[in-house]
């Protein structure tokens, strides 16, 4: 059977473990995260970065930050994961979902403005599959109705725009380390900070809501209960993890766009005759490999090709149920405007077998059973 993820694994990772057990020092913000952080800032240009237990949780700060008042709006894709949403229902929003581009599965830049109100708060834009945005538009859009950007960069690492990495544009960035991400830690994340005036207040909240980094630091003589806060850090362990990972960053995103780049030269004839729709990365989009998707016709047809390719070994998988019709989407958010592509090219869309270690081979059979089932050679 060919499963639809395997964990990245550099062969580093229980060496780091292994040093960070012997220095007897595995709760947060050690060694490792400090790596990881400064590889964040350097490597990808973040004004500042911070480690935290979730992608999710990094979503958690965003929408914390973001001072939101009972009644405010913030806007986001309803083609998404729950994390997008439940981060800014905890902060006490309501969600208005925008519509998203057929071609990309992105929030759609066109739509955004006829959904703001004077209770709009923030964007959300949701880089899915690793292919940016269009953060030229949605900036300008953010500038002139003095809205705040909360980039959800979590299938984002290490894929840029324009040459900026995402996650760096937003006023706050969010990735994930989990599993099924590019680079992992099994449960993990980061939070990313584009303006300096934001930097003490996340390190306060993600601290307990203590001045402890400051005190580290040396810039104040004792910590103490400064804010409200929580805990996001994580556990020097998982962050040893990582960082064999974002040490081999460039050599995994490229072998993850090889494996892309051999799916998409098989299916390509396929897509041009329109029996399936190949992925669309539009120019100014340097993409890190994250997913390659096909779509079907229609959900009976998906339905059909899912099973199929269960009989042949191959584990396909769908996401995501639009939010809005969820039941949880129902309660705290609402649509805008009409919903003509979310609920139909979700219903469309298959994910193949994509991860760090996956093969030739593997591909192979993969791309011979889709050509089966399409009856094509
Ligand atoms: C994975 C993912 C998240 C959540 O990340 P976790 O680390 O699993 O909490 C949020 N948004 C999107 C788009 C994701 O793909």
């Amino acid at each position: 059977m060919i499963g639809f993820n395997i964990p990245p694994y550099t062969g580093r990772e229980m060496d780091y473990m292994a040093e960070a057990v012997a220095s007897h020092a595995i709760s947060g913000d050690g060694q490792f995260t400090k790596r990881c952080n400064a590889w964040i800032e350097e490597r990808l240009g973040a004004r500042r970065a911070l480690l935290t237990t979730s992608g999710t949780t990094a979503l958690d700060m965003a929408a914390l930050l973001c001072d939101l008042r009972p009644g405010d709006e913030v806007i986001l894709p309803s083609y998404t994961f729950s994390s997008t949403a439940t981060a800014f229902v905890l902060a006490g929003a309501k969600l208005v979902f925008v519509d998203i581009r057929p071609d990309t599965m992105n929030l759609d830049e066109q739509k955004i403005e006829d959904a703001i109100t004077d209770r709009t708060r923030v964007i959300v834009p949701v880089h899915y599959a690793g292919v940016s945005c269009e953060m030229d538009t949605i900036l300008a859009i953010a500038k002139k109705h003095h809205l705040k950007v909360v980039e959800d960069a979590a299938q984002g690492v290490m894929a840029f725009y324009h040459g900026q990495a995402l996650g760096t544009f937003g006023d706050f960035g969010c990735y994930s380390f989990h599993e099924t991400k590019n680079y992992s830690m099994g449960e993990g994340g980061a939070f990313l900070i584009r303006e300096e005036e934001y930097i003490e207040r996340a390190e306060i909240l993600r601290e307990k809501g203590t001045n402890r980094s400051k005190f580290f630091r040396g810039q104040v003589d004792k910590y103490t209960w400064v804010d409200f806060g929580d805990s996001y850090l994580p556990s020097e362990l998982n962050a040893a993890y990582l960082w064999a990972q974002l040490e081999q960053a460039e050599e995994m995103k490229q072998r993850r766009l090889d494996a892309w780049q051999r799916y998409d030269q098989a299916l390509r004839p396929l897509a041009e005759e329109n029996r399936l729709q190949a992925p669309t990365v539009p120019a100014g989009c340097d993409q890190n490999g994250h997913m390659y998707y096909i779509k079907c016709q229609d959900l009976a047809e998906r339905t059909e090709f899912i099973a199929f390719m269960k009989q042949r070994g191959v584990q396909c998988v769908f996401h995501y149920v639009p939010l809005h019709s969820a039941p949880a989407g129902l309660k705290y958010g609402r649509f805008h405007g009409e919903d003509e592509y979310t609920t139909k090219e979700s219903e469309r869309l298959v994910r193949l077998p994509m991860y760090d270690s996956i093969t030739e081979e593997d591909q192979a059979q993969v791309i011979a059973a889709i050509k089966e089932f399409y009856h094509v050679k």
